[in-house]
């Protein structure tokens, strides 16, 4: 767990920004041994993402007890503060896989 992932052929280590990019593109060659491989989220993901939910919701619940009248924006900009890091954190449950026809 957050680690970024690596290639299945030769174990380069891929950099944040080339993750988000794999995990965009599926299909996808490894600029290091020209390989094929897939990227997969993997389950652990909605782990890591419950810890920020619980804690978004929580916040909200605060966030709303204290204020007079119930305001959208603050409760929405917390809420969206909250998906950015779930996004941020989506490299690190990444795992890099080889495809099927290279099984062949
Ligand atoms: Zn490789």
């Amino acid at each position: 767990m957050f680690r970024l992932p690596v290639c299945p052929h030769c174990g380069t280590i891929y950099r944040y920004k080339d993750t988000k990019k794999a995990i965009r593109d599926k299909d996808n060659i490894c600029y290091h041994c020209n390989k094929k491989f897939r990227a997969k989220i993997f389950p652990g993901i909605l782990i890591g993402a419950v810890i920020p939910l619980i804690l978004c919701i929580v916040i909200n619940i605060i966030l709303l007890s204290s204020m007079k009248e119930a305001q959208i924006i603050p409760l929405f900009a917390v809420t969206l503060v909250f998906l950015l890091i779930i996004y941020l954190i989506i490299p690190f449950f990444t795992k890099f896989r080889k495809t099927e026809d290279d099984k062949k």
